[in-house]
């Protein structure tokens, strides 16, 4: 082991989530010494990954999980509202920095692509009229549009609307704001801001222990190529490790995840760039879960582009691997397991039948029945256009509430230990999209002394929340389209 050298910030991990936390930090404490760590050679090459996940750029638009249908047949819009409020502050932060000069092309990592709402049957469409009309009023979801008129769906919505037998009812709904963002270019344009300020950002370095000490946090480095090892002292450390996040936490015996479990799924998507296709379907367009499917798993046909080429993914399928990181070790889960977490996975396992049913039934799956998924949204799907991909692991998190084992980690959890002088981001989705919004909740646990003085600047540049929850509808609108604007996101017109 070399010699120990003292930081004032540690970031474990490359992701969008560290890179977010480094950029906001390096802008309120410029003098802060800052470095950044990161296990594989390059950044945003895990969950942050174009390919690793779905690129939606989540802000309530188009997704029901976010708006449950209440028992008068309305809908609540709460939780759409709070998405597009969080998503809004990472739009705010991305569009501050490209108007510096700091991200380079606004094209190369978000686009304008509508989002849109799939209903289906009477019921489905009775659900989607009632969540259109709960958030009509909204100016976040300004100009969303609503039609079960089949000659403007097929305008819409030419290739799910070819060949599709007549007779089931079905109404979409559309919003010109939606947008499909590439996070893993976005991770390096801000870890390239944070290096550019002189932090030490390091590849091929893993974190193999992490141990408080007095008051200071000690982290052990391995350089995967050479094996050589350091120390790094911080009073502050951030795990944004992804799927290596909880088993760091483990080896520093973190009280507060002592009976934390974990259980990773992998998603798969179904994949095209046959141009004919790709020409025919030009927004993302959320549907329904199947009865007992998590809010992850709501199936989903997309454009997307990544490194200039266009395509369409559809899915997500669950598919089983024991690692937690899609370049982890294979006894990754066997090791999550220890006395402390035990009966939380029992309880998990016993108290969440459904949920195991649909993930059993899911991992059941053929190839068959996948295209047959497909068929629903694309009824003139032929199987070999599409090619079955794998994406990132989700790491889910089991606790136990109440004495019942429950898996929470569908959405993510901030947790902080020893007086927030460690904060780490447990679970998956819609982390990418609200990453800006989660830092300055992170920066306010961590940092709550220092909140008062940062406020003008957060507020400039990234929002929290809860203060873009206090403006009126003109700031609001005048916000988004600003920052729209310098984002370059203008809305495109309906496929040919
Ligand atoms: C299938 C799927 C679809 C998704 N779709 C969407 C979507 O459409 N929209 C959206 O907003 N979000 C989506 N998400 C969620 C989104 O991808 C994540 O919330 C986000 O990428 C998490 O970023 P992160 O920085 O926390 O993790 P990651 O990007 O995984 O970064 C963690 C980094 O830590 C490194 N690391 C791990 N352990 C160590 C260690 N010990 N030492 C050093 N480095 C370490 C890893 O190598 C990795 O680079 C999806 C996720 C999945 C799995």
């Amino acid at each position: 082991m070399t010699g120990t050298e003292e930081r004032d910030v540690v970031l474990v991990g490359g992701g969008v989530i560290s890179a977010t936390l480094g950029v906001l930090l390096s802008e309120l404490e410029p003098s802060w010494t800052i470095t950044v760590v990161e296990r594989l050679d390059a950044a945003g090459l895990e969950s942050s990954s174009a390919w690793n996940n779905a690129g939606t750029g989540h802000a309530g638009l188009c997704e029901f999980n976010y708006t449950p249908r209440r028992p008068d047949g309305t809908v609540d819009p709460t939780s759409a509202v709070e998405i597009g409020e969080q998503f809004l502050t990472s739009l705010h932060l991305w569009a501050q920095l490209t108007e510096r000069g700091l991200l380079g092309a606004p094209g190369d990592f978000i686009r304008s692509v509508p989002h849109m709402g799939f209903g289906r049957g009477a019921d489905g469409v009775a659900y989607l009229r009632a969540r259109w009309a709960a958030l009509a009023d909204h100016p976040l979801f300004a100009g969303q549009e609503f039609s079960d008129d089949p000659a403007v769906l097929a305008r819409w919505l030419p290739l799910v609307f070819d060949q599709r037998p007549a007779g089931e009812p079905v109404a979409a709904t559309r919003s010109a704001q939606g947008t499909d963002v590439d996070f893993g270019v976005l991770t390096r344009r801000l870890l390239d801001v944070l290096a550019g300020r002189g932090a030490d950002v390091r590849f091929g370095q893993e974190v193999r222990a992490l141990r408080r000490h007095g008051d200071r946090w000690h982290l052990d480095v391995r350089d995967r190529r050479t094996g050589a090892r350091r120390r790094l002292r911080t009073p502050y450390v951030f795990v944004g490790a992804g799927g290596g996040t909880l088993p760091l936490l483990q080896s520093a015996r973190v009280p507060e995840v002592r009976s934390h479990g974990v259980f990773p799924i992998s998603g798969q998507f179904l994949r095209t760039d046959r141009p004919e296709l790709v020409a025919a379907h030009g927004a993302k367009l959320y549907g329904h879960a199947a009865p007992g499917a998590p809010p992850i798993s709501v199936p989903h046909l997309d454009r997307r582009v990544v490194d200039g080429r266009e395509h369409l993914l559809f899915g997500p399928f669950a598919a089983f691997s024991p690692r937690f990181l899609t370049q982890g070790r294979l006894t990754d889960l066997v090791r999550s397991v220890r006395p402390g977490n035990l009966p939380t996975l029992l309880a998990a396992a016993r108290d969440n039948r459904a949920l195991m049913a649909y993930l059993v039934r899911q991992l059941r799956q053929t190839g068959e029945d996948k295209i047959a998924a497909l068929a629903e949204f694309v009824p003139s799907v032929r199987a070999e256009d599409w090619e079955l991909v794998t994406a990132g692991q989700r790491v889910q998190v089991l606790k136990t509430a109440d004495g019942r084992g429950s898996m929470v980690g569908f959405g993510t959890e901030l947790l902080t230990s020893a007086g927030g002088s460690l904060a780490a981001l447990l679970g998956a989705s819609p982390g990418a999209s609200t990453a800006a919004a989660t830092m300055v909740d992170v920066l306010a646990a961590s940092f709550p002394g220092r909140m008062a003085g940062w406020a003008p600047q957060l507020d400039e540049l990234a929002p929290a929340a809860g203060t873009v929850r206090g403006w009126d509808a003109d700031r609001l609108a005048a916000t988004v389209a600003s920052a729209r604007a310098v984002l370059q996101l203008t809305p495109g017109g309906d496929p040919a």
